[in-house]
Parts: structure tokens; C-alpha cells; sequence
């Protein structure tokens, strides 16, 4: 396996692409718009420039990198010769069934189609292929190339021939795999989400505030970073979608997402990419302020 195609080249595909090519695969990353494609070289560029000054890679590294992308807005071009196909467009489930669609009728026989979709069933997506067996999840985390995990998903119908080679492609990328079944949430997000609800809950029911709820889960359960803040960072519209599909996926109301997240989402305060969201973000400011609405 040799020769891999990303599709759509936003905050995940420009990882995913980074790390193939670091790691010697030849990649053509391929998105509807040109000037998401820019940007996403321009990032590779910027974070492979930040690990030769940790020290982690070298220059020849870097040049060898960037010379085995290349880009292109024409689908078919892309993945006419690829082995692998890793899809990570837009969180939409119509959009997501069209590109495999396109891709299973335009790669080679045998051709692996894999998804990084955080929610979204791998069963449903590889209906619509004619080769099931072939078609699987590899949920990188954000960011790419720092995050060790990947979650690999085994759809329904999904081959132990594929999944074995996707647990080996991932070692190949010096991440630690982790084989999942196809169900809402997979794993990550089943665990994750409902943590971030509650803490959204507990904000509501005036139990404690932002900074209270995030200090007690940082220094209580040695978490890194606390619910909320984790939340702005993954865009409160992504955690309000994800709760869905786990409330629809499982019909149990445990999973309602939480009345003031949806409130948050739908008034277009969706975390660090709105400038607000339970903390504020002002450009060049790396300082944590909690929003205004949520001071005491
Ligand atoms: P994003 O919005 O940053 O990027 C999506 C890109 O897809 C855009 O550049 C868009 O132009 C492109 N696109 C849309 N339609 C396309 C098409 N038909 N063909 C080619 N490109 C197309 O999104 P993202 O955050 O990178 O998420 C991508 C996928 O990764 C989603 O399925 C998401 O659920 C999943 N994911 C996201 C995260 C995260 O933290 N952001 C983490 C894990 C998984």
C-alpha cells in the first residue's frame, strides 16, 4: 500500500495528509475548493516547520514531505490510483454518501475506502458501495500529527482482511489503533459526549459555574483540559450534532442534548472558530476568559 487519496482538506484532512506523507505514502489531497487546499499546504508547511525546531524531524524530512503531496479539485483524478482512500469531508451524511458513491465506482478494484467520520454509521456509508467488505472507519483525533489514537470501526459487513490492514497502516504511521464496532458514537464519542452534556447540565442547573465545573474535573480526574473548554475546542455544533446521533441512534433520553448547548449553537456561539462559546477567544491571546453571559 503505497499511494493514498484524503478528501477534503480542512482541520483533519490537512493532518491526515501530513502524517501519510511524512511517513513516505504518496498523497493527493483533494477538496472542492481551492482555496481550502492552499491553506492546507500553507498549515502542513507551518506544523512541519514547528517539529524541526522541536527537534522531532529533520529538513530533508520536511522537503520529502511536502514533495510527496500534491493537490487537486478534480475527484476522480485524485483517486483514479489510489490503495487507500481516506474520506474526511464535511460531517454531512447525504454529502458523505455521495462521495463514496463516486469514489467505489472511480478507484481500482480493492481499492480500501475508509471514512473519519465522528458519528456517522459506517454500515449506512458503505451501502452504497458495491464492495462493503472494503469499507471502513479510521477516526484520527484532532490534532493529527500529535494525537497517538486512531479508532479503526468495523462496519457491518466489514472484511477482517481490511481491518487487519488498517490496523497495520496505522502502526505504519507511528499511531496506536484501536478496533471498534460500528455503533453510535463508536467509542470515543459515546464516552466523551455524555460527559460534555452533563457538564453543560450542570452549568444550566446552576450547580457550579464554567471555571468551577473544568477545575474540578482537571484536577479531580487529571484531565488535561476541562469539559467545556474541551467542547468550545471541538465546536459546540459538532458536540450538539454527535449527542444526536447517539439520542436518535439509541432512542434512550440519557442522551438529550443539554437545552443550553443547543440554545448556544442555534445564537451562533460555537466555540473557539466563533470567538465565543463558554470561554472567549480574542486573536493572539492565549488567556482562558470565561464568556460574558457566564461571569458571576
Ligand atoms: P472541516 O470543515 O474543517 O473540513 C471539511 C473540508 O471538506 C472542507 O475543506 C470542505 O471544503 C471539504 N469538502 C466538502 N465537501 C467536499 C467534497 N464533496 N469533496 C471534497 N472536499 C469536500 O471539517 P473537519 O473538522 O476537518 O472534519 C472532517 C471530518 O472529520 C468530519 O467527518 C468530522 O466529523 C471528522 N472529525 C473531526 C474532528 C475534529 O476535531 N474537527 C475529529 C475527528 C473527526
Amino acid at each position: 500500500m503505497q499511494k493514498v487519496a484524503v478528501i477534503g482538506s480542512g482541520t483533519m484532512g490537512n493532518g491526515i495528509a501530513h502524517v501519510f506523507a511524512q511517513h513516505g505514502f504518496t498523497v493527493s489531497l483533494i477538496d472542492i475548493n481551492e482555496d481550502a487546499l492552499k491553506k492546507a499546504v500553507a498549515t502542513i508547511d507551518k506544523n512541519l516547520a514547528r517539529q524541526i525546531e522541536k527537534g522531532t524531524i529533520t529538513a530533508e524530512v520536511k522537503n520529502q514531505t511536502l514533495a510527496n503531496l500534491s493537490t487537486t479539485t478534480f475527484l476522480k483524478e485524485g483517486i483514479k490510483e489510489a490503495d487507500l482512500v481516506v474520506e474526511a469531508a464535511t460531517e454531512n451524511v447525504e454529502l458523505k454518501l455521495k462521495i463514496f458513491k463516486d469514489i467505489d465506482e472511480n478507484t481500482k478494484p480493492g481499492t480500501i475506502l475508509a471514512s473519519n467520520t465522528s458519528s456517522i454509521s459506517i454500515t449506512k456509508i458503505a451501502s452504497v458501495t458495491k464492495s462493503p467488505a472494503n469499507v471502513i472507519g479510521m477516526h484520527f483525533m484532532n490534532p493529527v500529527p500529535i494525537m497517538k489514537l486512531v479508532e479503526v470501526i468495523r462496519g457491518y459487513n466489514t472484511s477482517d482482511a481490511t481491518t487487519q490492514a488498517v490496523m497495520q497502516l496505522s502502526q505504519r504511521l507511528g499511531k496506536i489503533p484501536v478496533e471498534v464496532n460500528d455503533y453510535p458514537g463508536f467509542v470515543a464519542n459515546r464516552i466523551l459526549m455524555p460527559m460534555i452534556n452533563e457538564a453543560a447540565y450542570t452549568l444550566y442547573e446552576g450547580v457550579a459555574g464554567v471555571e468551577e465545573i473544568d477545575t474540578v474535573m482537571k484536577l479531580g480526574m487529571a484531565h488535561p483540559m476541562g469539559p467545556l473548554q474541551l467542547a468550545d475546542f471541538i465546536g459546540l455544533d459538532v458536540c450538539l450534532s454527535i449527542l444526536r446521533v447517539l439520542h436518535d441512534g439509541f432512542g434512550n433520553p440519557k442522551y438529550a442534548p443539554c437545552p443550553l448547548l443547543v440554545n448556544m449553537v442555534q445564537a451562533g456561539t460555537t466555540g473557539v472558530k466563533s470567538g465565543s462559546g463558554f470561554y472567549q477567544y480574542k486573536a493572539g491571546s492565549k488567556d482562558l476568559v470565561v464568556s460574558e453571559k457566564f461571569k458571576k
